[in-house]
């Protein structure tokens, strides 16, 4: 698994195509979309008709803005309303399509979408042009856990299968008996990348251990984790599994998607923010409360606008997290969007007016020995707040001076965050708050007072 500087790219025309020139193709794209969608599904038409605008105001990205928002509770109030499960938004009849697929329904009801072959092949081509840039070729010997639950394992397949992956994948949800046959799996089939959602890994982790398997060794040939899969990998997540499988951050990759929209990313080995494909999708990130478009480096929600969608087109989809995207050429050679994700804006804690994310807690803390992801953040006001409160708890073996760590800990959120802390080390995780098995990164006291 080298990279060979003339094939790194799988794409390299569109790939390394200047912003501007992939702009010319978005706004081709785009108002191809808007045309398509506005004359064949019935929900675009109405929303259209209720902005006062046609497909033929969009002469420019800028006339974009003109198009309306379009979130989950949309077409879920549409669904109430007609009965159609789509929400209006399907646009071929349903023998084009090949795929359908319900969101996990994490915040309310499912929504359904669908995908036609055309549409699947789009979706490939994000997931191949990722796994080229990292080195992955024919060949290479991948072992996938827990994917099937997922709309992406449409993709997983058809696309390893383009690649000529040499691959085994697994199924199951991370309980512990199917983690000890992924461990046992991982020890005979020696992959080169071992993939799967950070939950699995861990659980992974755990099975080893029960069965007194040293994972480190058995993980030998493996030069790669691929893992995210809808979490934020953060720099404390990397240093746990590396500590654990003594595979480098630097190895450690991010791959994610918003399977609605049929949007996958992941980051190259600059590892500078996950790369979009420009050409299949414009990305805006708009003010919260007015979603006035803010400028590149700037934080937002990210608004996700789908250029090929053939099943059901999806404009300005906002997918309610914050994030700020990049666009200057990536170390690798890249021009298209880098996109940085930091949470959903409800779990930030507001600092003297600027939003705190516990994303950015981990990625600043994440490599002082002994700081680990069990942390909470206190959220004492219902307004901004002075100093950032936490109580965490921390491995105490990789400490040798507590004083010193907690003086670090502070050091780099004054430096990083521009805020003073108040760090309270707790003596074991199970003093934090926990939903499930996660622990709540953002306790709100504010509630506890009435
Ligand atoms: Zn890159």
């Amino acid at each position: 698994m080298e990279i060979i500087e003339e094939t790194k790219y799988w794409n390299k025309p569109l790939e390394t195509m200047p912003q501007k020139e992939l702009q010319k193709i978005q706004l081709k794209k785009l108002q191809y979309q808007i045309n398509y969608a506005y004359h064949n599904t019935r929900y675009y038409k109405k929303s259209f008709q209720e902005a006062g605008i046609t497909p033929e105001d969009i002469k420019t990205l800028d006339d974009f803005k003109k198009v309306p928002m379009l979130y989950k509770d949309d077409l879920r109030a549409d669904r109430a309303k007609t009965g159609d499960p789509f929400g209006g938004i399907l646009a071929v009849p349903y023998e084009k399509i090949r795929i359908i697929n319900a969101s996990t329904g994490t915040t309310g009801v499912p929504s359904v979408f669908a995908y036609t072959y055309d549409d699947q092949l789009q979706g490939v081509e994000q997931e191949v042009r990722i796994k080229w840039s990292r080195g992955y070729r024919p060949g290479t010997k991948i072992y996938s856990t827990g994917f099937r639950w997922h709309g992406y394992v449409q993709l997983a397949y058809p696309g390893g299968d383009l690649l000529g992956f040499h691959s085994i994948t697994e199924t199951g949800y991370p309980l512990p008996n199917l983690s000890q046959k992924h461990v046992i799996a991982i020890k005979y089939f020696k992959p080169e990348v071992l993939a799967g959602p950070i939950l699995t890994l861990y659980s992974i982790v755990e099975a080893a251990k029960t069965l007194k398997e040293d994972l480190k060794q058995i993980l030998k040939d493996t030069k790669v984790i691929d893992t995210g899969y809808g979490d934020i990998v953060t720099m404390a997540i990397k240093k746990r599994l590396e500590s654990e499988t003594g595979i480098p951050p630097e190895r450690i990759f991010d791959f994610g998607g918003v399977a609605d929209p049929l949007w996958y990313f992941g980051d190259c080995p600059s590892h500078m923010g996950v790369h979009s494909c420009d050409d299949l999708f414009l990305l805006d990130i708009m003010d919260e409360e007015t979603h006035e478009v803010l400028p590149e480096g700037e934080r937002g929600e990210i608004v996700i606008s789908n250029l090929f969608a053939e099943a059901t087109p999806i404009f300005k989809w906002g997918s309610e997290d914050t994030g700020y995207i990049e666009r200057d050429v990536c170390e690798c050679g890249r021009t298209h969007s880098r996109v940085h994700f930091l949470g959903r804006a409800a779990f930030a804690a507001n600092i003297k007016g600027r939003k705190v994310f516990p994303s950015e807690l981990e990625n600043i803390l994440g490599d002082i020995p002994g700081f680990t992801e069990y942390f909470t953040v206190l959220k004492y006001s219902k307004d901004a707040m002075d100093e950032l409160r936490m109580k965490m708890a921390v491995n105490r073996e990789k400490i040798k001076d507590m004083g010193a760590f907690v003086a670090e800990v502070k050091r780099r959120i004054k430096e990083h965050l521009k805020a003073d802390s108040d760090v309270t080390i707790v003596e074991s995780v199970s003093e934090l708050p926990f939903v499930g098995h996660k622990t709540i990164k953002l306790l709100d006291l504010t509630k506890e007072k009435k």
